[in-house]
């Protein structure tokens, strides 16, 4: 069973209250566990929101078990757009409202980082708990408060509920489509520039930094590296690993009540990638299969500053010595190759003109201080990478 004590001193020294933290079960077979845990809280009817994919992963068989246990469900199965796909946006959210009858006492959120959204943004405005069934290992944020939601077109980010239980059921988990798994690798893989990203901005910009949190995270993240031929395989052991590192990063943000540790610069080149895929009403592309991508680009982009005192000032050395201790960013490329995820930008549809454009503009996304800002405000022309293929991006 995950044990939820080390979390419990981060609240403790962020003067946060524990009882924010879900009930986690993330055994195999957990969501046999639910109509138990339902019925605890005496829940008498659930709104199950899915979409067509989810709802044959798991929702039907969960609507059935959770009958059988006495609680009535209404499903609701999100419509896909024009593209196929589901998105946080009106159309979705207002599908739920519509749909979600009045004796509604608890939302079940069934799918992976999309549906959660939804869901997690209708719980706070019906003032109705969640709890969270994730069907793929593919996003960390299934535990925390922040809602990405796209409105008129544009994206933010909206701070709202954050489950008040996560049924994380291995057997379902590993029956995701590779590429999600592989994307929840690129999302783990992120924070090695986000946590640089997030000291950086503690020693340039006195921006609140929290050792524990920050520890926490990288300790998640260099467990899915460690095991990242496990991860690739969808095995028990591999699946258990990631989706306890997606949970984990999560429960650091909602302590933190901010994504610092988990979202830096490779998470504004992968706003801005999304913004533009938007714009041109093209199909998404998995959110941590992006930011996978960018974290290697953002590596050389920093390797390629280390040292410069023109970017970093008097942190120079101490910035130089944290970028000394990132792996190269082939390394990177290696690992994102082994899960059977992107590498390049291109193996995303996004092309190198956008990716330029990115670095050169997605600082200006989010007012956050990072190494990506730094470059931008101190550069003298347009900021290009070489990549290892040799071609200019
Ligand atoms: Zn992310």
């Amino acid at each position: 069973m995950y044990d939820l004590q080390e979390m419990k001193q981060l609240a403790f020294e962020l003067e946060q209250d524990p009882d924010i933290l879900p009930y986690i079960n993330m055994e195999k077979g957990s969501i046999e566990a639910l109509p138990e845990y339902l019925d605890h809280l005496g829940f008498k009817h659930a709104t199950l929101i899915a979409d067509q994919h989810t709802w044959k992963a798991a929702g039907k068989e969960l609507s059935s078990i959770i009958e059988q246990g006495g609680c009535e469900v209404t499903p609701v199965k999100i419509t896909s757009n024009t593209n196929g796909q589901v998105l946080a946006d009106e159309a979705s959210i207002v599908q739920v409202l519509v749909e979600t009858p009045p004796q509604t006492d608890v939302l079940l959120a069934v799918g992976s980082g999309t549906i959660h959204d939804i869901t997690r943004f209708c719980s706070y405005k019906i003032d109705a708990p969640f709890v969270s069934v994730p069907t793929a290992a593919s996003v960390d944020g299934f535990t925390s408060k922040g809602a990405p939601l796209i409105l008129r077109g544009f994206k933010q980010t909206i701070q709202t509920s954050s489950p008040i239980a996560v049924f994380a059921d291995i057997d379902i988990l590993k029956e995701a489509p590779l590429e999600m798994t592989a994307a929840g690798f690129g999302d783990m893989v992120a924070k090695m520039t986000s946590l640089l990203d997030w000291k950086i901005s503690y020693w340039v910009n006195d921006e609140p930094y929290n050792e524990m949190a920050a520890n926490l995270t990288r300790r998640s993240l260099y467990n899915c590296v460690d095991h990242v031929n496990e991860i690739a395989k969808a095995e028990d052991e591999g699946i258990r690993i990631l989706t306890k590192a997606l949970i984990e990063s999560g429960l650091v943000m909602l302590l933190l009540d901010f994504s610092r540790p988990a979202s830096g610069g490779e998470h504004h080149l992968s706003h801005y990638w999304e913004m533009d895929l938007l714009k041109k009403g093209a199909p998404q592309v998995l959110h941590g299969a992006k930011v996978g991508v960018a974290t290697a680009l953002l590596i050389q982009l920093y390797q390629s500053y280390a040292n410069d005192e023109r970017v970093f000032g008097a942190n120079t050395s101490r910035i130089t010595e944290e970028i000394s201790r990132l792996p190269d960013y082939t390394k990177v490329l290696d690992w994102l190759q082994l899960t059977g995820g992107a590498q390049l930008p291109s193996d995303l549809g996004i092309d190198s003109e956008l990716v330029h454009e990115s670095l050169n503009k997605a600082f200006t996304i989010r007012d956050r201080c990072t190494g990506l800002y730094l470059i931008n405000h101190a550069k003298k022309e347009d900021l290009s990478l070489s990549w290892r293929s040799g071609h200019e991006l």
